[in-house]
């Protein structure tokens, strides 16, 4: 391996194998998911989880998510009563393998380093094969936050991941781009009767609750902030000014500064025009969100981005609507 650039493994059998014996020898491997890729660690492992912080520039105060395999390993995990249980089991059978993050009460197996010392930990079961194939030939419990510098847009493709963190981050799976290309949706369900939406994604709130059959709630804005670190007011963001404008209402730009449109328009008047869609399709527009914005970041003549935000709806729309909003906070 050239000790200059990241080393990219195949997402085939011989790579996942490859990833697993370093994560076994408390290595950091940047792994795929449906969302966006994770650097991933072994939970249990002290220094692997300290490493995350560290190659990320992550404050010891942002928890991290851990990944598992089966449902039935969440008793090695979580503690929960029978309410929650019922909760648990409605969701899991509904949406996972998939975009969703369940926060619930801890064992005292979680260490408080992976918690930021809460009592509670979060869990997702991804869906991505090779995350899954990962998680079951390592046997491991992997905590993954995304595999970005704290605070930047979140990596969709290996290339974002080397792009962003180089060397700090040695090993990357490469599994393609992400399909939903925004973070999980996460639920705190520590009170399973009152169930809070702490960060909108891939699975929309009217999802959660026509399976909960229960009101889903957004925390109250004077709450805890470092809660999830997703909430922050300034995340996901470019270098470059981001400013939003609701759909059809864009201004004409000029020198130095491109358009963001959810959908191709009829007629695209400059080569500073930019679409997240070909059709407005909001799915697409989530998958390529981040894509698109690190490729104007990087762009150095453009110094301002002018960007079209869906209008709220269900589905995956709050949570587009969540990230261009971080993002544009300077
Ligand atoms: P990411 O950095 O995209 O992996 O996001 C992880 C998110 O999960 C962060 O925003 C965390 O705050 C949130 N999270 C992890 N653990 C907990 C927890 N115990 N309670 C509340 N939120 C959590
Ligand atoms: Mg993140």
């Amino acid at each position: 391996m050239d000790a200059s650039h990241p080393d990219f493994l195949t997402g085939d059998a011989v790579g996942i194998q490859k990833a697993a014996k370093l994560l076994h020898a408390g290595q950091c491997v940047a792994a795929p998911t449906e969302t966006v890729y994770g650097l991933a660690g072994n939970a249990f492992n002290e220094h692997a989880v300290r490493s995350i912080f560290a190659i990320k520039s992550r404050p010891y105060i942002d928890p991290l998510i851990v990944h598992i395999h089966a449902i039935e390993q969440l008793t090695e995990l979580t503690r929960l009563d029978d309410e929650q249980l019922s909760a648990v089991k409605l969701l899991a059978a509904e949406f996972w393998p998939g975009p969703l993050t369940m926060v619930l009460p801890k064992t005292k197996a979680v260490s408080g380093l992976v918690t930021a010392n809460r009592d509670s930990v979060a869990i997702r079961q991804p869906a991505h094969p090779v995350m899954r194939e990962l998680l079951r030939t390592s046997g491991l419990f992997l905590a993954a936050p995304s595999a970005n510098p704290f605070g930047y847009i979140s990596p969709t493709t290996a290339q974002h991941v080397r792009e962003s963190l180089g060397i700090r981050c040695p090993h990357i799976l490469d599994g393609g781009p992400c399909e939903n290309g925004v973070e999980s949706t996460i639920i705190d369900l520590r009170d399973p009767r009152a169930p809070v939406l702490l960060r909108p994604g891939p699975i929309g709130l009217e999802q959660l609750k026509d399976v909960l059959h229960l009101s889903v709630k957004r925390p109250a804005p004077a709450s805890d902030a470092s809660l999830a670190p997703g909430m922050l007011e300034r995340h996901y963001s470019p270098r470059t000014k981001l400013s939003l404008h609701t759909a059809g209402s864009l201004p004409a730009t000029h020198t130095g500064e491109a358009k963001l449109l959810l959908q191709r328009p009829p007629n695209a008047d400059s080569q500073h025009t930019f679409w997240l869609s070909e059709s407005g399709n909001l799915n697409e527009v989530a998958q390529n969100l981040f894509s698109l914005l690190r490729a104007l970041d990087a762009d150095e003549a453009i110094q301002h981005i002018h960007c079209e935000m869906p209008p709220a709806g269900p589905g995956i729309a709050d949570a587009i609507r969540d990230r261009l909003n971080r993002a544009s906070k300077r």
